[in-house]
C-alpha cells in the first residue's frame, strides 16, 4: 500500500523505523528485531540506507521481507549524495522487484571527505529522478529546527517546496524534544503553501551518549525538562529507558491531542521500546 494513501485515512497512525546491519552477520539480529517490530502491526515500517550505499542490498532485503512475510507497508530509504545514476536505477529496479511502493529519498550527509562519484546534490533531483522511474510514493526529509548546513529556516523551507515541488508525497521530520517546535513549524509550512502530509519522527531515547552528540551535530534543542532527566537517570540504564520511553509517549499523546497524527518513532532495532510505546497508546490509537 502507498503511505499517501494510509496517511490519508484521517486517523492517528503509528510507524517504526529499523536500520539495517553493517555487515552480514549481523543481519539475521536485525532481522529478527524488525521481525518483532513487524508484529505490532504498525502503520508502516521504514528502513533506513546506510551512508554510502555498501549496504543498500540489506535495506532491500529488509523491506522485502517486511512487506512479503509481514504484510507490513514497508518504506525503504535511499540516499544519493554518494550515489550514481546507474546505482540509484538499480536500487528502484530491485525494489520494484520485491514490490515495494515507498521511497524515502534523501540526499545523505556529505562524507568528509567529499561526495564519491556523486550524479546528485540534493534530494530535490533524486525525488525527480524517482518520479520519472515508477510509480512511487516518494517521501522525503524536513527539519523543524532547520537542516544544519542551511544558512536560515526560511532559505531551508524554500528548498522543501522545491522537493514538493519536485514529486515528494509526504515529508518525515528530524528528531525535536519540544513540541511547540513542530506546531509553529508546521504553521510556517502550511503558510508556505505546502500541503504533503507531515509525519512527526519521535526518537526515545535510550542511549544518552550517542543522542546527546546527535543532537550537537544536528542542532536539535534539548529542553531543560528533557536535560532533568538525562541527568539524573543518564547513568543508570534501565531507568533511562524508562524515562525515554515515558518522555516519547508523552510527546506523542501531546501531537495527537493537538492533531498531529501521523507519527513515526525511530525504534533503532528494539522491539521492546516499540512494544512499550505501542501498549501506552493502546487505548489512544
Ligand atoms: P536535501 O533536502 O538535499 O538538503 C540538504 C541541504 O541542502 C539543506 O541544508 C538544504 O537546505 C540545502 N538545499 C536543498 N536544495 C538546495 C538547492 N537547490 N540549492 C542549495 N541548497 C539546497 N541519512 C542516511 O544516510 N540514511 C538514511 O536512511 C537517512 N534517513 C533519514 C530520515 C529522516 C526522516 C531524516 C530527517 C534524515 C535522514 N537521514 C538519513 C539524514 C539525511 O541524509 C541528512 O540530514 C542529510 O544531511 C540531508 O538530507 P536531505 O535529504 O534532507 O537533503
Amino acid at each position: 500500500m502507498k503511505i499517501k494513501d494510509i496517511l490519508g485515512q484521517g486517523k492517528p497512525t503509528l510507524s517504526f523505523e529499523v536500520f539495517p546491519p553493517k555487515t552480514e552477520d549481523k543481519y539475521e539480529s536485525v532481522e529478527k528485531a524488525a521481525a518483532e517490530i513487524a508484529k505490532l502491526n504498525p502503520a508502516f515500517m521504514s528502513v533506513t540506507y546506510g551512508a554510502g550505499g555498501g549496504t543498500s542490498q540489506y535495506t532491500v532485503d529488509i523491506a522485502s521481507t517486511l512487506h512479503h512475510e509481514y504484510q507490513v507497508t514497508a518504506l525503504a530509504h535511499l540516499t544519493c549524495v554518494s550515489s550514481t545514476r546507474e546505482k540509484v536505477h538499480e536500487v528502484l529496479e530491485e525494489l520494484k522487484a520485491a514490490g515495494i511502493e515507498n521511497v524515502l529519498a534523501l540526499r545523505g550527509d556529505i562524507p568528509k571527505e567529499g561526495p564519491v562519484a556523486s550524479d546528485y546534490r540534493f534530494a530535490s533531483e533524486l525525488i525527480r529522478e524517482i518520479k520519472a522511474c515508477g510509480d512511487f510514493c516518494i517521501g522525503a526529509a524536513c527539519y523543524p529546527e532547520g537542516h544544519v548546513e542551511s544558512v536560515s529556516k526560511t532559505i531551508d523551507m524554500d528548498y522543501l517546496k522545491q522537493k514538493v515541488e519536485a514529486g515528494c508525497d509526504f515529508v518525515t521530520t528530524q528528531m525535536f524534544f519540544d513540541n511547540n517546535i513542530l506546531y509553529n513549524y508546521l504553521y510556517r509550512i502550511r503558510e508556505k503553501g505546502i500541503t504533503v502530509p507531515v509525519v512527526a519522527g519521535i526518537m526515545p531515547v535510550t542511549n544518552v551518549k550517542q543522542i546527546i552528540r546527535s543532537c550537537q551535530l544536528s542542532g536539535t534543542y534539548l529542553p531543560s525538562r528533557f536535560k532533568s532527566i538525562v541527568d539524573r537517570f543518564g547513568d543508570n540504564p534501565a531507568a533511562m529507558k524508562q524515562a525515554g520511553i515515558a518522555y516519547a509517549t508523552e510527546q506523542i499523546i501531546d501531537l495527537i491531542a493537538n492533531g498531529v497524527d501521523a507519527i513515526h518513532v525511530y525504534s533503532m532495532n528494539k522491539p521492546d521500546v516499540a512494544a512499550k510505546i505501542k501498549e501506552n497508546l493502546s487505548e489512544i490509537l
